[in-house]
């Protein structure tokens, strides 16, 4: 029962589970699953037992677990079995893969509850009646007594104190006589503090100023995550990720380089919640056949994926939330995950309202929930309090028991690949995880990826169809500005065509909304000089830096680093500089201009750095206080105004050009998506958007807002070329910061990849990757192309044990299976 070894995984960057001897008294408590504290070098780290051993290991120094830190496993055995899929699957180092599922682990003051179950009532019974059936020990059965006798909750540790030995407590849980609840004693916190960079110092010289460059390398570092890469956070993470004290944050904030406020945390809170009411709509036809069809899959009560193809403003979250409703009918659990953070709160309202005054039901999880807040979602779910979670993606591992069914809203958004190790698609380890526990996935959307739908296509998923919008409510009307015909007549080079700017004209005259996206933030997104033809690029990546005008700096959007603006060309020192490519900043100072009567706002990361700012913005929008928004890709997604008649696209270019398999895809997409926030409400909508190339598919396509067409055309292009879902790929990137380091090392994989090469599958590379510099490091890439995907699992494993033997550094080689960009 209770062995004397067990692998552990740890939090490093290394692919193995470690062994331990498990000292006799923790032999009981040390079950996989759980988290324990062990030595590892000279440290003492948090881990989980993946599995228990009753063989003793080959090595001889075995080091003894110091502590089991869960009572019950934190980590269900279908996680346990999720989480070393993942680890095989995606290359990744198990410690890291486990880190990802399991809650911040932060001191949560908890306390066990012992309570009798039915069973332990009646074993009990049978004790009582001298037919001892149940077999109970007196020490058993006093226990069980003193539990029915008392009324006051019995917590564990006071138990224990008195000299109740904690075999007999776990003995008794394991055979369902007790059960052991966690709660947390302390004090539900209502607010965090949140720590944002302020770049104005006070009595401070010019030297110290954001803009002078010349901070303190810790400052630096503050600087780039809280106004760059990140915005705002929460003090704990702050004080994790930018690896500074607490008091030297205190003293800026003293000095005006931070400044600091309380934000709430409660993850339902919801400021546009006040009363509100859910709709509830009769499903119509079109709904209520793919519901149907969605119960019939649930009376079969076994594993299955269904795709819900529905187009923008079909109503796909009435059916989303009818299933979920269906799932918990049945007894089961559900979760329900989101691309952004900003649905959560939108879905999680509608949670809410329908599963009513049982709030409690539902757990919300995501990222910027500070480190507690997430934590005690996490255990509540853990507890069996809510059965409902809605999240972005690491909600997929929340440790819910009898999952029914996941769903995975707006599958094929990329929100849902973390882009670091371990390098996850949320939407198909969902898929893994249904199939784990026989539940249901359903993914649903307007533009699924080419690889879902071709599973539907190909009946390996069930394809649920809803064609048309809610109360006959058309699509939106889709037009093509071409801007090479625009600018021969014009001869103007205006982001803004004449046609764009008549229909926002007709829609402020109306008094409806307009909608206009654009993909670039900041003011230009290019400095370049007229006499040398340079552009200024960014001292640690091959990338142009982004004139910010109101910062009054340049900005590289990759690793955050800053600049002044130059006077003089810094190649050749002429004075011809010019700032080229309108961004968003840019656009909405033009819009003010050309509109002045207009309210006009802009919704980026520039301007939407909270939380709080965001819901503003949009709330603002969603109450008629502004006219016309400016924003990037934030606009596109899952919004529900109803009163925007105009969507502006005002390029589609930019991401039609890129250097990736799925440019054509994502344009697409992209277009579509954003097509589908015009015309929600009873309002007709128009789509106009902007291109150089209007003869190209993606675009022709979009316009039709013809998905099928679309998937047809593009899937024969990567049939063609070899590209998903024809084949799998991998994408293996070298990097360092040395350049000479960055090509031996990949001169090394090379060597090991080559005899492979054409034996099944295709080796592409070395090559400098698309990004070659990034963050000062040198790049080379490496492209593997497979039909099978075993295939280039084996390989990879091999090479990274060949790294291994090479001494080449795990942090050097980055393994990304299933990329979704290759950049
Ligand atoms: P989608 O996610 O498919 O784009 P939504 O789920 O956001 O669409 O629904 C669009 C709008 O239609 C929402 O305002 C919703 O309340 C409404 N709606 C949903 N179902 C019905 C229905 N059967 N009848 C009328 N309105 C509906
Ligand atoms: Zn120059
Ligand atoms: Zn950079």
């Amino acid at each position: 029962m209770s062995a004397r070894y067990c692998n552990v995984a740890l939090p490093v960057p290394l692919r193995t589970a470690f062994t331990y001897s498990v000292p006799e008294n923790l032999r009981e408590a040390a079950q996989p699953g759980c988290r324990v504290l062990v030595p590892f070098r000279k440290k003492s780290l948090v881990g989980v037992v993946v599995e228990s051993v009753d063989e003793p290991p080959a090595e001889t120094r075995i080091r003894d677990v110091a502590k089991v830190l869960d009572f019950a496993p934190a980590l269900p055995p279908k996680l346990l079995e999720l989480g070393r899929w993942m680890a095989s699957y995606y290359v990744a180092p198990i410690g890291e893969v486990f880190r990802v599922m399991l809650p911040p682990s932060i001191e949560l003051k908890s306390r066990q509850e012992l309570a009798l179950t039915a069973a332990g009532v009646s074993a009990l019974e049978q004790v009582l009646s001298a037919d001892d059936a149940a077999r109970l020990t007196r020490q058993e059965a006093d226990l069980l007594i003193s539990l029915q006798k008392n009324r006051r909750p019995v917590f564990l540790a006071p138990l224990l104190k008195k000299g109740a030995p904690l075999a007999l407590v776990q003995r008794l849980r394991r055979r369902g006589f007790v059960e052991i609840k966690e709660s947390l004693s302390e004090r539900k916190r209502r607010t965090q503090r949140i720590i944002g960079w302020k770049g104005a110092c006070k009595g401070a010289s010019e030297g110290r100023s954001a803009n002078g460059g010349s901070l303190g390398e810790k400052e630096e570092r503050l600087r780039a995550l809280l106004e760059i890469e990140r915005g705002p956070l929460p003090l704990p993470q702050v004080l994790r990720l930018a690896r500074v004290s607490r008091a030297l944050l205190e003293r800026l904030v003293r000095d005006g380089l931070l400044e600091t406020w309380e934000e709430t945390i409660d993850p339902s809170e919801d400021p546009f919640d006040t009363g509100y009411v859910p709709p509830s709509h009769q499903l119509n036809a079109e709904q209520e056949r793919a519901f149907s069809a969605i119960r019939a899959r649930f009376e079969l009560g076994e594993f299955g994926v269904q795709l819900l193809h529905g187009v923008t403003g079909s109503g796909k979250t009435e059916v989303y939330l009818r299933a979920v409703q269906e799932a918990l009918a049945r007894g089961k659990t559900a979760i329900v995950l989101v691309p952004e953070i900003a649905l959560t709160l939108w879905i999680g309202r509608q949670c809410r309202a329908w599963f009513g005054a049982r709030f409690e039901g539902v757990a919300v999880l995501h990222s910027a929930l500070g480190d507690a807040e997430r934590a005690r979602e996490w255990r509540r779910v853990r507890n069996g309090e809510a059965r409902v979670v809605v999240g972005t993606r690491s909600a997929v591992f929340a440790p819910l028991g009898n999952l029914g069914l996941i769903i995975v809203d707006e599958e094929q958004e990329s929100s849902y690949k973390q882009e670091e190790t371990p390098r996850y698609n949320g939407r198909d380890v969902a898929i893994v995880r249904a199939k784990l526990e026989g539940a249901l996935a359903l993914l649903g959307s307007a533009t699924p990826s080419l690889e879902t739908f071709h599973h539907a296509r190909g009946g390996k998923y069930d394809l649920l169809t809803m064609a048309s919008r809610v109360a006959d409510r058309a699509l939106a009307q889709v037009e093509v500005v071409d801007l090479r015909a625009e600018f021969q007549q014009t001869q103007i080079t205006s982001p803004i065509s004449s046609r764009l700017r008549a229909a926002i004209e007709e829609c402020l005259g109306l008094q409806t909304q307009a909608l206009i996206l654009i993909n670039r933030r900041g003011y230009s997104w290019s400095v370049l000089c007229r006499s040398c033809g340079a552009s200024v690029q960014c001292v640690n990546c091959s990338i142009s830096m982004t004139y910010h005008k109101h910062r009054n700096r340049l900005e590289c959007h990759y690793c955050g680093s800053i600049q002044p603006v130059p006077k003089l060309c810094p190649k050749c020192q002429s004075k011809y500089i010019y700032f080229f490519g309108e961004g968003s900043e840019h656009l909405e100072e033009r819009l003010r201009k050309e509109f002045p009567g207009a309210r006009v706002a802009r919704l980026d990361r520039d301007t939407a750095r909270t939380k709080r700012q965001y819901q503003e913005m949009l709330g603002a929008f969603a109450a008629g206080a502004l006219d016309v928004l400016v924003g990037t890709q934030m606009l596109a997604k899952g919004h529900d105004f109803h009163r925007v008649t105009l969507v502006g696209v005002v390029s589609a270019d930019s991401s039609l050009s890129l250097p990736d398999f799925r440019a054509a895809e994502r344009a697409f997409q992209l277009l579509t998506q954003v097509a589908g926030r015009a015309g929600r409400g009873d309002l007709p909508g128009r789509v106009i958007i902007q291109t150089f190339y209007p003869e190209h598919y993606a675009i022709q396509d979009a316009v039709k807002q013809d998905y099928v067409s679309f998937f047809d055309r593009e899937l024969h292009f990567r049939r063609v070329m070899a590209y998903p879902p024809f084949t799998s790929l991998a994408n293996v990137i070298v990097r360092d910061t040395n350049l000479e380091n960055a090509i031996r090392w990949s001169r090394a994989l090379s060597e090991y990849f080559s005899p492979h090469d054409g034996k099944g599958l295709r080796v592409l590379g070395p090559a400098a990757a698309p990004l070659a510099r990034l963050k000062r490091e040198h790049r080379f890439q490496f492209l593997l192309k497979s039909p099978k995907r075993s295939l280039l699992g084996k390989l990879l494993s091999g090479a990274l044990a060949h790294c291994d033997a090479a001494g080449i550094p795990q942090t050097a080689v980055l393994v990304d299976m299933d990329p979704l960009s290759l950049l």
